[in-house]
């Protein structure tokens, strides 16, 4: 029987804090004890290799440079193992399972990221459940990007972190199509520095910084109502404009859980149609902002980044992929 080989990259995250003077923090050792815990986690025949990422992190300082370094490891030993487990905080993990969905072409293994709501070690820690579900995990489930949390394996680019608390804290839009980004060999299509605004629509809220942001960043992700509806605002009409006139790219998604948009539906988001914002249709947030961050950092062309962002690429629009 061959040797299973699992690389084990931890990247920070309450899996692997303990408690200090200002709260939880990253703190080496533990996963290297949860290991040892665990004699013959992924099997009798299982060869577990542990790389820390220097420096650990809370997920809420991840950057697209982390992503870029985590799929840069993965690249380099993709072919030496059978899979690779990602050990991440919890805050931003769903950002950084659409990032290397998206960014990994040509994935042929699997690459599953877990965390924990408590910290190994500590009363009540989920850390060891999932630690153990991860890496076995990775001698039962296709190639692709996915989460492995609290029983329940999810599809990378469209899961997203719905509970603060409780340990059940993941769940996933409904998907069919794998999270992999297909190619013929494995390779890293990097992530650049961007600048762009994620921001929500509100009955009767600010347009003003809407409007800044149109008028300043590289691309915006905006939150529209329902199917895809925003105020009928003088600033946030003149703010499009803009964003038309500098050709930068509008992202337009559903504040709703499920469904998504559908640009066009109602005269109210007209004004999005209007001025060419591109249909997010039912990406999460964190894959719409992904995406983007992907799509700006290969071209500034916006014909072409409307074809890409639309186009799907590793499952991260639901069943039927739209039509565009
Ligand atoms: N703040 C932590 C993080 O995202 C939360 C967690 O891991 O559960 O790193």
């Amino acid at each position: 029987m061959s040797i299973r080989r699992i690389l084990l990259l931890h990247a920070g995250g309450t899996i692997g804090m303990a408690p200090t003077a200002k709260g939880f923090a990253p703190k080496a050792g533990l996963l290297e004890r949860a290991l040892a815990e665990m004699p013959g986690a992924g099997g009798d025949e299982a060869q577990i290799d542990l790389m820390l990422l220097d420096p650990l992190i809370d997920s809420a300082d991840a950057t697209p440079a982390d992503w870029n370094r985590l799929a840069a490891l993965i690249v380099a030993n993709h072919d030496k193992v059978d899979g690779i487990v990602v050990t991440h905080g919890t805050d931003t993990l769903a950002f950084t399972s659409s990032a290397l969905a998206m960014s990994l072409e040509g994935l042929a293994k699997p690459v599953i990221i877990t965390g924990a709501m408590v910290p190994l070690f500590q009363p009540g820690s989920d850390g060891l459940r999932n630690l153990s579900d991860a890496i076995a995990a990775i001698g039962t489930c296709d190639a692709g990007v996915w989460i492995q949390f609290a029983g329940k394996l999810l599809s990378g680019p469209r899961a997203r972190k719905m509970h603060s608390t409780d340990l059940d804290a993941f769940a996933a839009k409904q998907s069919d199509l794998p999270p992999s980004r297909t190619g013929t060999k494995i390779q890293h299509h990097a992530f650049q520095p961007t600048d762009i605004a994620v921001l929500p629509v509100a009955p009767g809220g600010s347009t003003h910084v809407i409007s800044y942001a149109l008028n300043h960043c590289d691309g915006v992700v905006l939150r529209c109502f329902g199917s895809g509806t925003v105020p009928g605002d003088p600033i946030l009409a003149a703010g499009l404009a803009k964003a038309a006139e500098r050709g930068i790219p509008v992202v337009a998604i559903s504040e709703t859980i499920k469904g998504g948009t559908s640009l066009g539906s109602y005269a109210a988001g007209a004004i999005l149609t209007e001025h060419g914002a591109i249909d997010g249709h039912d990406m999460t947030v964190e894959a719409a902002y992904v995406k983007l961050t992907l799509a700006l950092s290969m071209t500034r062309n916006l014909p072409d980044l409307r074809d890409f962002i639309e186009t799907p690429l590793c499952g991260e629009f639901g069943k039927t992929p739209p039509t565009t």
